[in-house]
């Protein structure tokens, strides 16, 4: 059999994504390799397919038990005999697996690095045929990513342990000094990298500055009723207070973070797999571990501390490859408290410099009038086209030359010394005898009154995107505006700034539910395969997507093959699936004719 034939009858996909084939070669080939691929990308089958090609077992090591079940019962269900081995596993169960895989019936053995290390497991693999060792999640190895397992770092035995066995590496988030650290404690420096783009193509990046933050949520909220979510906010209480004001508004919310007790959390993220239309609202302790391909929208309630964290975070929309959203909602608030938190923060000042560079990055990000995917990509490093998809590309931000509004701005914060806060400022352009005003006899600067005309959220609006434009700079400590370099040649009347006009049509933007075609036929049609799917997941205590993945229900409705020859041309459905479910399948397309 060849790789190829494999993806075909197997996993039912028809051709290798990106760097695959590459991948797989190499591991077939006896070498080791270090992988950084996207979320979603196709990391596992890089392993999954050579396990299957090698005379052996295949070790993957993955950081949360979650994660392995769920990869375990997919691979199950399509026919690829697999185990896992954790701590939730009693001795007995502990000796079947065992029994299992020196009988030759196993291609793939899941488990956790503190067992993969342990005395007990090393001895038993001593009589074993080990094909590969897969190193999931790879990053959980260095201490300046933000999932740290010290555990990983003893994974540095395999290298010296089975030295002529291939390790491969795989991880979807590794900035320089995670990659040195992956490669150092992998023995992997000898290894060659494969990267691939980071570019997902099947998300819609949209970002909405925060008017009525919860009325926003709920408009969209609205036209994805038949979707599951993810809401992120940036603390507990916030997490707990929005997933009640979901629930009095009839949508199906539950709550993830980590004041809650382990069990509730596992409760909820098992109902959040295991159902079509759930929103999960979480802090980022709901982070490792989503392995849910149909996540329709990522929506950041808050603003994440960094452009990485955002990127992983949204990357968890969309996993099928069918369209998904991810919408941050975003004002000057939450910058000011962000920064100032990082401020407050125990930390080397080396360090808060980093992360305040990284916050920067984020603020340009939700402010930028360019193709966000585009600007994504740049901000880590790789050159991409326009996505066409975002809400700049769909509608180009009306830009106004609002230069002599901004110099009003710019020579405020000058005459008051560049010792006042944005709220003052603000009331000073405004016209408006605030204490503070009159303490400081600001009432008697040139510019008071100037903007009278202008609502306090319009200008605060102003002032936040000279910042995120770098035309000014904030004291965050104490909030005190101050001009920098750039503000000198507008104030001068040198230079012209042009500033994008508020959104009004995002509205228009959120239009649509994911692209489920519609006619009547085809809605009773899919939720037919919904109800059928539903039920056998429930049979067999596996995650809907195991059964079937959304993508394949997706193909199903808009070709309806009619006989199981032309179902193995759909998404998604390999031999196993086709000996399993096709007759049922066709039998429910063919009832709706
Ligand atoms: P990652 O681990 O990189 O986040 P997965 O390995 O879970 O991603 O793959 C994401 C989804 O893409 C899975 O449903 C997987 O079966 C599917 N997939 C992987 N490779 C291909 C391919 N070549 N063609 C079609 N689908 C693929
Ligand atoms: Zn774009």
């Amino acid at each position: 059999m060849s790789a190829l034939s494999i993806l075909q009858n197997v996993f039912g996909y028809k051709n290798f994504r990106d760097k695959q084939e590459e991948i797989i070669g190499h591991l077939l080939a006896g070498r080791s390799a270090f992988v950084l691929m996207p979320t979603g990308g196709g990391k596992s089958l890089c392993y999954q397919i050579p396990a299957l090609l090698m005379d052996g077992v295949a070790i993957v090591i993955s950081p949360l038990i979650a994660l392995m079940q769920d990869q375990v019962a997919t691979l199950n269900e399509v026919g690829v005999s697999s185990l896992y081995i954790a701590s939730n596993l009693d001795a007995a169960q502990i000796q079947q697996a065992f029994s299992q895989i020196r009988q030759q019936q196993i291609k793939l053995v899941y488990i956790t690095p503190e067992r993969m290390c342990s005395t007990w497991f090393l001895r038993f693999l001593e009589n074993i045929k080990i094909t590969l060792f897969a190193i999931d999640e790879a990053h959980c190895v260095s201490h300046w990513g933000h999932d740290f397992r010290p555990e990983y770092q003893k994974l540095n035995l395999l290298n010296k342990v089975f030295p002529h066995i291939p390790r491969i590496a795989l991880t979807a988030t590794a900035d320089s000094f995670t990659k040195v650290d992956i490669k150092h404690f992998l023995g992997l420096k000898e290894a060659p990298e494969f990267i691939s783009s980071f570019l997902r193509e099947n998300i819609i990046y949209i970002a909405q500055e925060k008017q009525d933050a919860k009325k926003q949520l709920l408009e969209f909220l609205l036209k994805h009723k038949h979707s599951s979510g993810i809401i992120y906010c940036n603390s507990r209480a916030k997490v707990d207070e929005l997933t009640n004001f979901l629930q009095q508004n009839n949508h199906q919310a539950r709550a993830y973070h980590a004041g809650l007790d382990v069990k509730i959390r596992e409760t909820n993220h098992y109902y959040f797999l295991q159902n079509n239309n759930v929103i999960m609202v979480a802090t980022v302790a709901f982070g490792l571990g989503i392995d849910k391909p149909d996540v329709r929208y990522v929506y950041h309630f808050d603003m994440p501390r960094s452009l990485d964290l955002f990127y992983q975070e949204s990357g968890r929309a969309g996993r099928d490859g069918m369209p998904a959203y991810s919408i941050i909602s975003y004002g000057f608030k939450e910058i000011l408290d962000l920064n100032r938190m990082i401020l407050d923060a125990e930390a080397e000042d080396l360090k808060k410099k980093y992360e305040l560079t990284k916050l920067k990055k984020m603020v340009q990000y939700c402010d930028t009038v360019v193709c966000r995917a585009q600007l994504l990509l740049d901000f880590m490093g790789e050159k991409t086209h326009k996505c066409g998809k975002c809400d700049n590309c769909v509608t180009q931000p009306e830009l106004i030359d609002s230069t002599v509004l901004v110099q009003k701005v710019l020579s405020t914060i000058y005459k008051v010394g560049q010792r006042f806060t944005t709220a003052h400022i603000i009331d000073i352009l405004r016209g408006k005898n605030s204490l503070n005003v009159q303490i400081w006899e600001h009432h008697k600067l040139s510019t008071f009154g100037l903007c009278s005309e202008m609502n306090a959220r319009n200008l605060r609006r102003i002032i936040r995107m000279l910042y995120s434009n770098g035309l000014i700079d904030i004291d965050f400590i104490i909030g005190h505006l101050k001009l920098n370099d750039k503000s000198l040649p507008i104030l001068r009347g040198i230079q012209d700034v042009h500033l994008p006009k508020a959104r009004i049509e995002y509205k228009r933007l959120l239009k649509d539910e994911v692209i489920w075609l519609r006619t009547e036929s085809d809605d009773k049609l899919y939720r037919d395969i919904l109800i059928w799917r539903h039920n056998l997941a429930l049979k067999y205590q596996v995650s809907q997507h195991a059964i079937l993945p959304d993508k394949t229900i997706y193909e199903l409705v808009v070709t309806k093959p009619q006989d199981t020859n032309k179902l193995q041309d759909i998404y998604g459905i390999g031999k196993n699936r086709l000996q399993r479910f096709g007759h049922e399948l066709i039998s429910l397309i063919i009832k709706q004719g």
